[in-house]
């Protein structure tokens, strides 16, 4: 039997490997093994069986690694997925469904060493009396880790040893597995009973998890539907629901019915809201009861043989759910069930680099290919979800009120431009917002005051003329941090002293001035406005090691603080019934991106953080400044009415062709000379219009033609254009984008092409596909 091998460098073409009959019956699709290649030994992924090769001399497979196939066939399915649709070599697609930790050769269990008292034959000894203590001990126990042992006995190893040379206990190695929740104290949680609308969505998602393994669809007598008459209903749903509504126990529920259904689940939530609090409320459900299983998880956060012990507890089965950020969509569950994606509009899904996936979009697939049932939740749907449900792909459930009948806060909008007359600079708190948030002090409520956007001032400007600290590296403006009396850059982390007077050596004027608001410089400004409050700041600068954010979190929920002020890090998930005030201190900084997705941002942003108001008994309010008041994003938060942004948003995406109604493709071409990038960029695009094909003509021989099928002159192509940040960590960045509704077609249009495109050495192309960053 023959192997096909994809091997872990990168060289975009599987090899064959002959399968010793000693290895014969352990490899299988899916198996890591070790193979020669050339004079060395590398590790790689079998991808296939086969009775014969096309080549001879053969070499044989060195060793299997692991007990188990690692990749399952149905991930294995889904990584070749991803390697043709997101443009990339399928060893790149294959490394990254297999974390790190889980593809080393060695296992990764933790052994320590173990007690163990072994049965007495014969006359007990009379032992010395330390000895004596020790085995009391065991003896009572039978079995306890050694360090334990020593521990509570207060003594050495070496009268351990003494007692198993005697013959009385054995000490083993044994597997020790980490739990990195093991310090939290979780309390069991039973299901709530649910109100209406909440039922309503459970029953569609039961239903559709009950249509069976062959997915088919059956009517009210048990016969199969036709499908000539029907569509068959959609297996993936949207769960749109406001900030607190209970989507959370909607999920909690469809879990316990893929598990009495005898499956298992993925839930992804984004990294930044994978808190101890999210992650215990998962755990607390399944902690015990008839339906109880561990619930893996999988974060950044996790040590190594954290994450491959919380990896092998999923592949073996003893985990049926797994909760996760982004690349949990690989988790080996099987059968799989049910994928839950929570705030599935947020862009910490896509992958910033190879392979660049979207992890809803992954999610989706991998359902359909597996036959579960996927469930796409968020107060602030993707337009393209939404779309979706338009176009009948998805199917809309929605969650209308707020549980408890808690009344959505009340938003005013503040015109900045009001607040900045007569003022010297732009002010950061309108005297509104002022006086509400002294209310709040005086009733001893709290309040979130946010600002995407760290560090104290955006940017250092001579007034005289009007030089701004620039960064070497980049085409962006060096960000002033006060407290570490530093400029800093906040692409590609340069560093810089601050300067005493202009550094343009022509004016050398010292009365240089900052401009621009980061959440240093609200945070301090606060303070001279109100000393008697407790004040803390939650941004990238602030939350450095692994336990700042539960801190911070911590006092915040035990009313230590007053009032929090932070960046994006506190818009999300977060739930704190004693606030009653959110302020957002510059609602308009996103709206000037330029990026197609600007209003959207804005929109769910606004969104998002009003929801955090008034999740107590108390009505929340929110205060939104904003230099463009009447702007539709805003106006549309305001009023909580998402739809009514769909609507009117879908008019400028329908009339610029730009996602849902298409795909986009972002080529970017970077290098140290500027030329050349340039250079390279347009013989690109030539490339590419030459490759289009016109729909009268034929078919071409080379197969690297753009036959898009009907969607052909659907294909738009703009660019070559300066990145928005032209220059970025010493390279210079041009665009080309591609917009069109078969995307699969070009993707695989994209691979040829790009694979017979000649760049010069210095000039390196990036492909991605359904970008969602635009700089
Ligand atoms: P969302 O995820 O939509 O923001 P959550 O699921 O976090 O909302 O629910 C908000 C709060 O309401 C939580 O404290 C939750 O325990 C509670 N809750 C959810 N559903 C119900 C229900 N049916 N009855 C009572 N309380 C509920
Ligand atoms: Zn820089």
């Amino acid at each position: 039997m023959i192997a096909r091998v994809s091997l872990e460098i990168a060289l975009r073409k599987e090899f064959d490997y002959l399968i010793p009959p000693g290895l014969a019956g352990q490899v299988e699709v899916g198996s890591r093994v070790q193979v020669p290649f050339g004079p060395r030994k590398i590790l790689g992924c079998v991808t296939a069986l086969a009775e014969e090769s096309a080549r001879t001399n053969l070499k044989p497979i060195l060793k299997v690694i692991g007990a188990q196939t690692l990749v399952t066939p149905q991930v294995l399915k889904l990584a070749r997925w991803i390697g043709e649709y997101y443009c990339c070599a399928p060893e790149i697609a294959l490394k990254s469904v297999l974390p790190e930790a889980v593809r080393k050769e060695s296992s990764g269990w933790r052994e320590r060493l173990s007690v163990r008292a072994l049965p007495v034959g014969g006359e007990f000894p009379k032992l010395p009396k330390r000895q004596q203590a020790v085995w009391n001990i065991v003896e009572e126990r039978r079995e306890l880790a050694l360090q334990e042992l020593l521990d509570l006995a207060e003594t050495t190893a070496a009268t351990v040893r003494k007692l198993e040379d005697r013959g009385l206990v054995e000490i083993a190695p044994e597997i020790s597995e980490r739990d990195p929740y093991a310090r939290e104290h979780i309390l069991p949680s039973q299901p709530l009973p649910l109100n209406p609308a909440q039922s309503a969505a459970l029953e569609k998602i039961k239903a559709a998890m009950n249509r069976g393994e062959d997915g088919g669809w059956k009517m009210e007598d048990g016969k199969a539907a036709p499908s000539s008459i029907l569509h068959p209903p959609s297996s993936t749903f949207l769960l749109h629901g406001v900030t607190g509504s209970g989507k959370t126990e909607v999920y909690l529920q469809a879990l316990a019915h893929a598990l009495e259904l005898g499956k298992g689940a993925i839930v992804l939530v984004p990294e930044i809201s994978l808190t101890p609090q999210t992650v215990e409320r998962f755990k607390a459900r399944f902690s015990s009861g008839k339906l109880q299983t561990l619930v893996a998880v999988l974060h950044s956060h996790l040590s190594a043989g954290e994450r491959h012990d919380e990896w092998h507890k999923i592949r073996q089965g003893r985990a049926r759910i797994v909760i996760g950020a982004r690349s949990a969509i690989f988790a080996p569950v099987e059968p799989l069930g049910l994928v839950i994606v929570d705030e599935e509009h947020e862009t910490s899904y896509k992958q910033e680099e190879a392979p660049r996936y979207h992890a809803r979009d992954v999610a989706v697939m991998r359902g359909q290919m597996e036959n579960a049932i996927v469930v796409l939740g968020s107060a602030t749907p993707s337009l393209e979800s939404y779309y979706n449900c338009k176009r009948g792909k998805f199917t809309l459930l929605e969650l209308p009120e707020r549980v408890d009948d808690q009344k959505m806060p009340h938003v005013r909008v503040v015109d900045m431009r009001q607040a900045a007359r007569g003022e010297k600079g732009i002010p950061i708190f309108s005297p509104q917002l002022k006086e509400a948030i002294h209310q709040r002090l005086e009733r001893r409520e709290q309040t979130i005051l946010f600002l995407n956007r760290r560090g104290y001032s955006t940017s250092l400007q001579c007034p005289k003329c009007g030089e701004v600290v620039q960064c070497p590296n980049c085409s962006l403006a060096l960000t002033f941090h006060r407290q570490e009396q530093k400029l800093a850059c906040h692409i590609c982390g340069h560093v810089a002293p601050v300067p005493s007077v202009c550094p343009n050596a022509k004016c050398k004027n010292p009365a240089i001035r900052f401009a621009g608001t980061g959440t240093q410089r609200v945070e301090e400004t606060l303070a001279r406005l109100f000393p008697q409050a407790r004040i803390k700041r939650m941004d990238a600068d602030t939350m450095r090691r692994k336990d700042d954010y539960r801190n911070v979190l911590g006092d915040f929920r035990a009313g230590k603080t007053d009032i929090l002020v932070g960046t994006q890090m506190i818009a999300k998930g977060l739930h704190f019934p004693n606030v009653t005030l959110v302020g957002i201190i510059y609602a308009d900084l996103a709206l000037h991106q330029p990026d197609f997705r600007a209003g959207e941002r804005t929109f769910q942003l606004l969104t998002q953080v009003a929801g955090r108001a008034g999740r107590g008994d108390v009505e929340g309010e929110v205060f939104v400044q904003a230099f463009a008041p009447f702007h539709p994003a805003i106006q549309y938060a305001r009023r909580h009415d998402f739809t009514g942004f769909y609507e009117q948003e879908m008019e400028f995406r329908e009339q610029l062709k730009y996602p849902p109604v298409s795909r986009v493709a972002l080529l970017t071409l970077k290098g140290r000379n500027e030329e050349k990038v340039k250079f390279s960029a347009d013989h690109l695009k030539r490339m590419l219009e030459s490759k289009v094909q016109s729909p009268k003509s034929k078919a071409s021989s080379d197969g690297a033609t753009l036959d898009l099928g009907p969607w052909t002159l659907d294909l738009i192509i703009s660019g070559p254009a300066p990145a928005p940040l032209l220059r970025a960590e010493t390279f210079y960045r041009y665009q080309i984008m591609l917009r069109t509704r078969a995307m699969s077609k070009l993707s695989q249009a994209l691979a040829k092409i790009i694979g017979a495109l000649a760049l010069p050495d210095d000039v390196t192309l990036t492909a991605d596909i359904d970008p969602v960053n635009f700089t």
